[in-house]
């Protein structure tokens, strides 16, 4: 099954591009949180981060990297929201990897990255060491 973002990849349906290159794609939004809302994905489709290549990763960050800057100029934005919804859990609706790229404004009204989080847990020294092991041990 192909997604829709496989589909404005494929040129099957309508998108503002604002970047190509051979693995990589960038578009508006199509319900932009603010003006200059960017997308950029793997031509590829992987459903989530933990899915996508090491040197399609690099590409993809290749992209991202070009596009901050680009999208911020463009709109005139005071920063921007970099950030990706990895799996259904995370807010995910579309099961193809995407960056979203949010232009900021001074007194925009939205919150930090740090706003995503529901209750927040409150963690020991010893539990915080566990985890930082675990996730060495896995990296
Ligand atoms: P998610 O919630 O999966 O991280 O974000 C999916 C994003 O894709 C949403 O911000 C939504 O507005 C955008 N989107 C969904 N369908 C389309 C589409 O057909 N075209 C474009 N340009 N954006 C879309």
């Amino acid at each position: 099954m192909s997604t829709i973002f496989s589909q404005i990849v494929a040129g099957e349906i309508p998108a503002r591009v604002v970047y190509e290159d051979e693995r990589t794609i960038a578009f508006l939004d199509a319900n932009p949180l603010s003006p200059g809302h960017t997308l950029v994905i793997p031509k590829d489709e992987y459903e989530r981060l933990n899915d996508v290549p090491d040197d399609v990763a690099s590409d993809l960050y290749a992209t991202i990297h070009r596009l901050v800057p680009a999208v911020e100029e463009a709109v005139d934005a005071d920063a921007t929201t970099v950030a990706f919804n990895n799996g259904e859990e995370a807010g995910q609706e579309v099961p193809h990897v995407h960056c979203h790229i949010i232009p900021r404004f001074e007194g925009d009204g939205g919150g930090p990255i740090h706003a995503i989080a529901g209750e927040t847990p409150d963690l020991g020294d010893d539990e915080l060491d566990e985890i930082a092991a675990d996730i060495e041990s896995n990296a």
